[in-house]
């Protein structure tokens, strides 16, 4: 039997925060666009329940959070989503501008209703990319896993892994010493009468710290934090893992329960669920016409094809450290000229957005962010729908 061959100005593979916004973005200018998704729902990891804030929106520093940083399709994709005007709903942490959200769950309904209210967007679900034919450097055609067959006229790799690129036989490189992966369980009914939120976000790294030391639990369960979840006595105990016991995830979270449950304020607790898999901070990059550097990100420097601007700090999750943070000066962004989302071997229709994109694994470790993926999709987008 014939495959069934569907033709679209735009293919989006992935539908994390890069491939939503990526979709909207060319959808709003006017392309038919396919957006393919492996999972059943739409979101990425930002939906599996660690996320409750945007990151990377705005410049660091300053008493207000100012003009934000990224295009109308990834603003307004984000004001949806906090139900605002996100230069008013965010939030100061340190250094940094956070945008507030409701959850994984929210993400996903948000994005849902978006890419639904597109009539030019046809969502494919659950149906996962699983190849990719070259002509030259041009795409020609992406095959489903069902058996569908995609030819775009341009297609968007939002994979979070350059799996689409890999795929079409670009080279995607895999970090030597991959970031701490995230994993973590919601709690309900801890006691906060005593500390208030605050109280537990201290309490936690607190009781962790003292059973590392005394050899209970491994040196890197002591980074775990508390992030409260909007009601009283509930909040998330994120993990951070290393590679090696990422396999073991769940048995980690076990014993970091039985620390914390027989400290006063979580005797009466339970837990609500568990993140469904450990989350990877970081996986594949692929090798573009550029490789963005530490340097960049730190000197703030600008590129004559810049699509988009950063300013998140280079944010490591490292073994034996835990989470450091590395700051661009107070008010300034870097750009990410658009060679970063081009693979080498000249000109063609198709490009990598989000998490992927082609950066040393510093320059990566501050452009992963959701806002910066979502803007690294609508920037790709705009490139699509460029006249030649
Ligand atoms: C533990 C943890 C906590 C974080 N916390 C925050 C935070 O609080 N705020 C923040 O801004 N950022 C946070 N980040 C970073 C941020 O969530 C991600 O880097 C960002 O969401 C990545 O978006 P993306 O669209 O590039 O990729 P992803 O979200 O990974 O989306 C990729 C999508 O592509 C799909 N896919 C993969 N392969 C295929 C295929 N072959 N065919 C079709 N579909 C495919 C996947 O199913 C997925 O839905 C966190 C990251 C981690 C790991």
């Amino acid at each position: 039997m014939k495959p069934k061959v569907e033709r679209c100005d735009v293919a989006v593979a992935g539908a994390g925060a890069a491939g939503i916004v990526a979709a909207l973005a060319a959808a709003c200018g006017g392309a038919r666009v396919v957006l393919i998704e492996a999972g059943a729902r739409v979101g990425g990891i930002a939906i599996q329940g660690l996320h409750r804030f945007v990151c990377g929106l705005f410049r660091n520093g300053g008493a207000r959070p100012g003009e934000p940083l990224h295009g109308s399709a990834t603003m307004e994709f984000c004001r949806r989503l906090a139900g605002g005007d996100p230069e008013q709903l965010a939030v100061r942490r340190g250094r940094v501008w956070l945008l507030p959200f409701a959850g994984g769950e929210a993400l996903a309904a948000c994005a849902e209703a978006e890419i639904a209210g597109c009539k030019n967007i046809q969502l494919i679900t659950g149906d996962p990319v699983v190849r990719a034919e070259r002509a030259g450097n041009g795409l020609t055609e992406i095959g489903l896993a069902s058996g569908l067959v995609i030819q775009p006229a341009w297609a968007i790799d939002c994979t979070g892994s350059a799996a689409l690129c890999r795929m079409a036989g670009a080279q995607v490189d895999w970090p030597e010493r991959p970031a701490m992966a995230g994993y973590g369980f919601e709690v309900a009914a801890a006691d906060e009468s005593k500390d208030g939120p605050l109280g537990l976000a201290l309490t936690v790294p607190y009781l962790l710290r003292q059973a590392a030391d005394a050899g209970r639990i491994a040196p890197h369960l002591a980074y775990a934090t508390w992030e409260p979840a909007g009601k009283t006595g509930q909040g998330w105990i994120k993990l951070a893992l290393p590679a090696a016991a990422v396999s073991h995830a769940r048995e980690q979270a076990d014993l970091v329960w039985s620390v914390l449950k027989e400290a006063p304020p979580f005797a009466q607790a339970r837990i609500l669920r568990h993140v469904p898999t450990p989350l990877a901070r970081e996986t594949g990059h692929l090798r573009g016409e550029y490789v963005l550097t530490e340097s960049d990100v730190l000197s703030a420097r600008d590129f004559p094809d810049a699509v988009v601007r950063n300013a998140w700090p280079i944010e490591r999750w490292e073994e034996d450290q835990g989470v450091s943070y590395r700051y661009l000066p107070a008010g300034q962004a870097h750009g990410i000229p658009l060679r970063c989302l081009r693979p080498q071997g000249g000109p063609g229709n198709w490009l990598c957005a989000g998490a992927a994109i082609s950066a040393e694994p510093a320059a990566a470790a501050s452009l992963r962010v959701m806002g910066v993926c979502m803007a690294l999709g609508e920037a790709a987008a705009r490139h699509c729908l460029a006249p030649a």
